[in-house]
């Protein structure tokens, strides 16, 4: 295809997506992910995963991008911001717990998807002989290497990815395509000599910079841990009212002040919550829990999951 054309096409399709309501888009070309896929292999045999098993599995895929989508020649990187002009509220309460910002609205799984079909159309109709594939953290794909690539952002010591226009709080999709368009190239990290999310971290998840230990961080273990597991001591001490997620290293983080807030409604906290009452949530029952988080990302912890968390905040206060 003529260079000028790729370039339209290009050009217009982060436009589409902008249109779309997606924050920012970036284009990397496909290539085998020699040094990242080094780096993640390394986090891996660190145990920083903890119990992540499925973070080892795929990892051909994870490298090379073209076994998802044969053939494929580029990868676009959507951001969306969800940052909305609530703040956490201040201090510890003994009678409700804090929800990390991405979990105040909508669950993004349904949100991007969407809007990733509709781009995807859109490629078809410019490139009718492609095919194109989108996922939001839902398959096989070193997302935030991909997001550097693509020059959307840079990853921060915290290890999220932040762009100079956004900060940090924005989710992530990608589409893989069989369409060559010109790709972005990275920007430079402008961390600097910042070390103030490590310094934050109530329990050093951040083990050197760029580096984080799962298994310390709060986030996985209100989050990811399956709800039967017991929360460690170590880590429940330092919850200080850590209900679904933590937000400390991203608050810190000087990139994330004054930032833009997002058009997206959906992203707004739902029923004008950012920290959930305690009674309420013990006192739940399934189908009441199932109603009342039905589309929202804090059924990914279930129940019993939310309420292992309560009792573990109640429990280190206790000791
Ligand atoms: S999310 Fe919280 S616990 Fe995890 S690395 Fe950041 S500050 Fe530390
Ligand atoms: S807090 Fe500082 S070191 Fe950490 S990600 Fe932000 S800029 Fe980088």
């Amino acid at each position: 295809m003529e260079k000028d054309m790729m370039s339209d096409n290009t050009g217009a399709i982060k436009r589409y997506a902008l249109e779309l309501g997606f924050s920012d888009c970036g284009i990397a070309a496909v290539e085998e992910l020699v040094d990242e896929y080094i780096r993640y292999e390394q986090w891996l045999s660190l145990g920083y995963h903890a119990h992540l098993g499925y973070m080892e599995r795929n990892s051909e895929k994870r490298k090379d991008i073209s076994l998802i989508v044969p053939d494929a020649r580029s990868v676009i990187v959507l951001t969306h911001n969800y940052h909305t002009p609530h703040i956490h509220p201040s201090g510890e309460s003994d009678t409700s717990g804090k929800l990390a910002r991405y979990a105040w609205g909508d669950d993004y799984h349904d949100i991007l998807p969407p809007k990733l079909e509709k781009l995807s159309k859109y490629i078809k109709e410019l490139y009718p002989d492609t095919e194109s594939r989108y996922y939001t953290d839902t398959g096989p794909i070193l997302e935030k290497q991909w997001a550097v690539k693509a020059g959307v952002g840079w990853q921060g010591k915290h290890s999220n990815i932040i762009s100079r226009g956004y900060g940090s709080w924005f989710f992530i999709g990608i589409i893989i395509t069989t369409a060559e368009l010109i790709p972005d190239a990275p920007i430079q990290d402008f961390c600097g000599s910042c070390t103030a999310c490590l310094d934050a971290c109530p329990t050093n998840a951040i083990v050197q910079p760029y580096v984080v230990d799962a298994g310390k961080c709060i986030s996985y273990w209100t989050i990811e841990a399956k709800p039967d597991t017991c929360i460690p001591e170590p880590i429940a001490q330092n919850m200080n009212g850590w209900l679904f997620g933590c937000d400390i290293c991203q608050d810190v983080c000087p990139w994330n002040r004054f930032q833009k807030h997002t058009e997206e409604k959906s992203f707004e906290p739902r029923n004008n919550e950012t920290s959930i009452d305690y009674v309420k949530l013990e006192t739940m029952v399934q189908d009441e829990f199932s109603e009342r988080f039905r589309k929202s990302p804090i059924k990914r912890t279930k129940l019993k999951g939310i309420q292992r968390n309560i009792a573990a905040i109640k429990g280190a206060k206790n000791d």
